[in-house]
């Protein structure tokens, strides 16, 4: 039932209510008609004397009396009743309406999943700090978004989704002090507002310290997630005098934190707003780029670390930019990738990989493997990875020694059509190497479901080599893992003679890094080839 009809029921049970007196007024009037015509014709058939009918007119009156006494109290008291019953039914009903008006405003307010505040309770609070607090003290905006949340929900199902976001808006509550503000606004993005902020320093600690708090491995459904979080953060007024900038500032924060590598905390510039221009015109230059065929590829040479053969080289995209010279694919892959431009990029140097495959088999080198980084829209994309296929079956060259090379993160996207796509990819005789192992965060799990051939041991690890104990533990245990499930390791930017060492103290067969050798030209590449 509505709101609008219980206030009309509600309206309808006052009005009888008031009709009460009428209908007592009429009852009675019927009642003194009925006495006055009835009574003396009653008594006339049980009495023939006239004397004794005269002397019964007095008892006639007492009884009129007592009958009219009778019969208001049994009115009186039946109105009482019902008045008093509508009245309990009345407070019933008004409560009834409170909690009803509680819950609509709760829903108003509050998100249904996590319970905290929503986008338009946050704004109504950020407001209300605004206007009583101005000129008194400073208060900060932070905008957070879980890093790679996608995954969570395409891998595990929403349902598993729902329960990280509660969990999260647990961990957020946890930190955060009783005068702030926890809010939801929407999908897997939160908000807090922090009052008394001291200074940018200690604000920057402080919600640094959130990050590291929040990040944490979550276990749920047999599977392990490390969470990071990327935040961005505005002060009043510092850096917005009003909501409305504080939001977009905060905001615009969050997305440098996450163009930055995310897991990070940035707090507003101004010249972020230029970072946004510079993106627009980096796009702008990369269409030209593109229609201007300004991409060319580097080979960066591997090396079988136990004899020092060359084995196989890795295709890596350089931009030749006329007026800028080279520009590294660092700053341009993460921008094509959110772009689309990454299709026809991809295309192109695909294209050129698989020359350069020509030419090493024209030459005799036709052992040496050939890796080619594929980004993972392209292998999840019906029409890319068909024109991938296209691709492949206009070269003729040798497939068991081309190397596909995907991220994590490519095949979490959605794991059973990756899985499907790599398949189809190794029945051409391709070898699959999944990148950056150990950048992501739940690797181990599904490395057994996954139809890879390398594993590339992300050069954080390799950099760390001999100093930390514990990541120089992880190289050790993947290396036997790999072992035990038939995975070539394939070590990624050794840069000392004692990491190389290392490495090849615990039996990691390949390596590659500027130890060895920088990325060179397709050209200078070969020609170190036919050397040895
Ligand atoms: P990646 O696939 O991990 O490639 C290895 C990167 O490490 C290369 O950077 C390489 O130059 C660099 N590197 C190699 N040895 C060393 C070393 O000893 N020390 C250090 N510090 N770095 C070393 P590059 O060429 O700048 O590429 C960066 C990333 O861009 C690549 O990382 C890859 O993710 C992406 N990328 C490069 N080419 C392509 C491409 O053709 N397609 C796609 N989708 N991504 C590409
Ligand atoms: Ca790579
Ligand atoms: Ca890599």
């Amino acid at each position: 039932m509505n709101l609008k009809n219980k206030k009309l029921i509600f309206k309808n049970k006052k009005l009888n209510n008031s009709n009460e007196a009428l209908i007592i007024v009429v009852k009675y009037g019927v009642f003194g008609v009925l006495w006055i015509m009835l009574s003396d014709n009653i008594i006339e058939i049980f009495l023939d004397n006239l004397d004794a009918y005269k002397n019964l007119q007095t008892y006639k009156g007492w009884a009129f009396v007592f009958l009219t006494m009778i019969l208001f109290y049994y009115l009186i008291n039946n109105r009482d009743n019902r008045i008093l019953n509508f009245s309990k039914n009345e407070i019933k009903t008004n409560e009834e309406l409170n909690l009803y008006e509680e819950k609509l405003k709760h829903m108003a307010f509050y998100d249904s999943l996590t319970n905290l505040p929503n986008r338009a309770m946050f704004i109504n609070e950020a407001k209300n700090l605004i206007d009583n607090n101005l000129g008194k003290s400073k208060f900060a905006m932070a905008y957070l978004d879980i890093d790679n949340f996608k995954y969570i929900n395409d891998t595990l199902g929403h349902h598993v989704g729902n329960e990280f976001l509660i969990h999260i808006s647990n961990a957020l509550l946890d930190e955060v002090n009783d005068s702030d503000v926890v809010a939801r606004l929407g999908g897997d993005e939160f908000a807090i507002l922090l009052n008394n902020v001291d200074s940018e320093e200690s604000l920057m600690q402080n919600l640094n310290k959130i990050k590291e708090n929040i990040s944490v491995t979550w276990d749920s459904h047999d599977h392990q997630f490390f969470i990071t979080i990327s935040i961005g953060a505005a002060i009043f007024p510092d850096q917005g005098s009003d909501i409305t900038t504080l939001l977009k500032n905060s905001d615009i924060a969050m997305y440098v934190a996450k163009n930055e590598g995310k897991n990070k905390v940035m707090l507003y510039k101004e010249s972020f707003e230029e970072n946004t221009r510079n993106h627009i015109n980096m796009v702008n230059k990369l269409q030209k780029g593109l229609e201007n065929n300004e991409f060319t590829i580097n080979c960066q040479n591997q090396y079988e670390i136990s004899t020092g053969k060359i084995v196989g080289m890795e295709i890596l995209v350089r931009w030749v930019h006329p007026l800028e010279g080279i520009i590294y694919p660092e700053e341009f892959i993460y921008l094509a990738e959110e772009t689309g431009q990454i299709y026809i990029l991809e295309q192109q140097i695909i294209n050129l990989a698989l020359a350069q495959k020509m030419k090493l088999e024209e030459e005799g080198f036709n052992n040496i493997k050939l890796s080619i980084n594929i980004s993972s829209k392209t292998l999840i994309s019906d029409l890319q990875f068909s024109n991938l296929e296209k691709i492949f079956s206009s070269f003729d060259v040798d497939y068991s020694n081309i190397v596909i090379e995907i991220t994590e993160t490519a095949v979490l996207s959605n794991l059973e059509l990756a899985v499907e796509r790599l398949n189809i990819l190794k029945s051409k005789g391709v070898k699959i190497a999944l990148d950056d192992f150990g950048t992501g965060y739940s690797s181990i799990t599904y490395l057994k479901n996954l139809p890879i051939d390398i594993i590339k041991l992300d050069r954080s690890y390799i950099n760390s080599i001999p100093n930390d104990a514990v990541n120089t533990a992880i190289v050790k245990n993947v290396l036997n893992l790999a072992k035990d499930l038939n995975f070539i390791v394939i070590a990624e930017g050794i840069e000392t003679n004692e990491q190389l060492n290392y490495l090849r103290n615990i039996n990691c067969q390949i390596g590659q890094g500027y130890y060895f050798g920088m990325p060179l030209s397709t050209e200078d590449s070969l020609s170190i080839i036919r050397m040895i």
